[in-house]
């Protein structure tokens, strides 16, 4: 009787209350799934066989018990659900990560020692403080997945394997670099022939030049210029020339005439008797011009020349004024070309009232005539 109204129950959940026949499937006593039918187990099992790496995954399952219940329709698990519950409930089937170095296979380690390993490895010939990209030259390739626990070496038996990945290290250098300037002549007929003067200072420019420099496993092998940029401009250095003539047919005067006009005449020329200027003979209280622009830096007597001038026009190019019976100018004055600097007279050596001007190109006193148009 009882038996017959089980059957009954049962028959009248099947029909009515959603539910179904299952097994249960048991590993050391405890229910890992619930299956409709034993075939979904055994293809579960036969997938677990083909996702865990290693020998006759099927002989390291634990032992199962089966047994057949009642189950609730939306209890059971598909196939999936199975192969999960499989390797959850199998302690020797591990997750783990299988090293392959071009190629070839070198044993399994737990993911994270061996990823930890490896970027060690990676990093292992950057240079502190320098702006390094490092990754292996060799083809390394780390394959994660189900292993059966006897395939996983762990990280110390692949420590070895993993000293003899190539890196390749590249150290990106920035450095600046000197820029030489050009030297540009240009050429002034305001200037007489022979005249050199660095009328502006050339300045080195600056370019900015990174460099990836390739080591493997820390030895140099290459060194690339990847970008070179101008970080300054160099500047020309600019050298005026004189091309003026100052003797002979076709010569001009570079320099004022330092008396006024028709009040003078040579009474000693230049080289005459070793003369180191030309002597200009005009009355006493005569007004001495500066022949150019410049600044004085004598006004004074000085040696044998009594009263006297020298004014700097800049560039090595000075003249001088003698003999004056006063001076107009003091030291350090900037005067113009035609400024009255000093009057005619007749101190220091000399034997009447005269101006005695000379020009000086650098150290040397040149002939000054042809400076002044004679
Ligand atoms: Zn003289």
């Amino acid at each position: 009787m009882f038996a017959a109204v089980s059957v009954f129950a049962i028959f009248a959940c099947l029909l009515f209350g959603g539910v179904r026949l299952g097994y249960n499937i048991s590993m050391d006593g405890k229910v890992i799934t619930t299956v409709s039918s034993k075939n979904v187990y055994y293809s579960a099992c036969e997938i677990v066989a083909q996702i865990v790496e290693g020998d006759d995954v099927l002989s390291v399952l634990p032992e199962i018990e089966i047994e057949a219940v009642v189950t609730a329709d939306d209890t059971v698990n598909n196939c999936d659900e199975v192969v999960n519950a499989i390797i959850d409930n199998t302690d020797e089937i591990v997750w783990a990560s299988r090293l392959h170095i071009n190629g070839e296979a070198y044993g399994c380690a737990e993911p994270e020692a061996l990823e930890a390993a490896l970027e060690a490895r990676r990093t292992a010939f950057d240079i502190p403080g320098a702006v390094c990209k490092s990754e292996f030259a060799d083809e390394v390739l780390v394959e994660e997945g189900y292993f059966i626990k006897d395939e996983v070496d762990g990280i110390s038996a692949l420590s070895e394997s993993i000293a003899l990945i190539k890196v390749k290290t590249v150290v990106t250098e920035s450095r600046l670099q000197s820029v030489p300037y050009q030297t540009v002549t240009q050429k002034t007929s305001e200037k007489p022939a022979g005249y050199v003067s660095v009328s502006r200072q050339g300045v080195c420019g600056t370019v900015e030049i990174k460099t990836d420099i390739i080591y493997i496993n820390g030895e140099e092998t290459d060194r690339i210029t990847t970008s070179s940029k101008v970080t300054a401009e160099p500047v020309n250095e600019i050298i005026t020339v004189g091309t003026a003539r100052t003797s002979g047919a076709g010569a001009r005067a570079v320099l004022k005439f330092p008396l006024p006009a028709g009040v003078w005449e040579i009474s000693c020329p230049f080289g005459k008797g070793g003369h180191k200027g030309v002597d200009l003979r005009a009355p006493h209280g005569t007004p001495i011009m500066a022949a150019a622009g410049g600044t004085v830096t004598l006004a004074g007597v000085y040696r044998n020349y009594g009263n006297c001038v020298i004014i700097d026009h800049g560039n090595g190019f000075s003249t001088l004024y003698a003999h004056a019976s006063s001076l107009c100018v003091r030291q350090g004055d900037k005067v113009s070309a035609g400024e009255v600097i000093a009057l005619v007279g007749s101190t220091g050596y000399s034997t009447g009232n005269h101006l005695h001007f000379e020009v000086y190109v650098g150290e040397n006193r040149v002939n000054p005539q042809p400076y002044i148009g004679l």
